[in-house]
């Protein structure tokens, strides 16, 4: 792992040794697969984590649910009228990294009881809602710490797009 710090390290402040690499791997999609996890890894590792800073209350958000194990607070640029992110306290990437342990599967738990908990809060349990988990970058994720959206408020549409 320290030679992975390493390596991110000199990609993002030594421009010379990126040219030099995307050089050597001539395609830029498959440099850039090759050094994504590198960063997300050291971003992870000096504390960047957007998500986290939220939890540590470092970056404002609002809240509307929290407990133990996990925070649920409104997405600041919502696609639907309700559109509530629930996490984990703990950094975990994405949804494929969750365990076997128990603590795993609490969160996961902890998780779709407080989506079940907001809905019935926000009145719409009837009228009903998605929960989406965008995963990975064909699945659109943009957060590399896992992240439930609840969405609500109007009519979904299908396919998603
Ligand atoms: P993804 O694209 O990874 O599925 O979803 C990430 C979500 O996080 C997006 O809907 C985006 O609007 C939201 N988001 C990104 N940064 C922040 C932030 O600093 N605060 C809040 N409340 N939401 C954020
Ligand atoms: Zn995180």
């Amino acid at each position: 792992m320290i030679g992975n710090r390493m390596i991110a390290r000199n990609l993002i402040h030594n421009p010379k040794l990126r040219n030099f690499l995307l050089k050597i791997f001539g395609q830029k999609n498959f440099f850039w697969k090759l050094i994504t996890p590198l960063l997300k890894a050291q971003k992870v590792m000096k504390g960047d984590c957007i998500f986290c800073k939220i939890v540590r209350g470092e970056i404002n958000s609002k809240k509307v649910y929290e407990n133990e194990k996990i925070v649920a607070f409104h997405d600041i640029n919502p696609q639907a009228p309700i559109h509530i992110l629930v996490i984990p306290k703990k950094h975990i990437e994405k949804i494929i990294d969750i365990s076997d342990s128990e603590e795993d599967k609490e969160i996961l738990y902890e998780i779709i009881k407080a989506c079940k908990i907001i809905a019935d809060q926000m009145k719409i349990s009837e009228r009903g809602f998605r929960i989406v988990v965008n995963t990975n970058p064909e699945g659109g994720q943009t957060v590399y710490h896992l992240h439930f959206h609840l969405l609500g408020g109007r009519q979904m549409r299908w396919p998603p797009g």
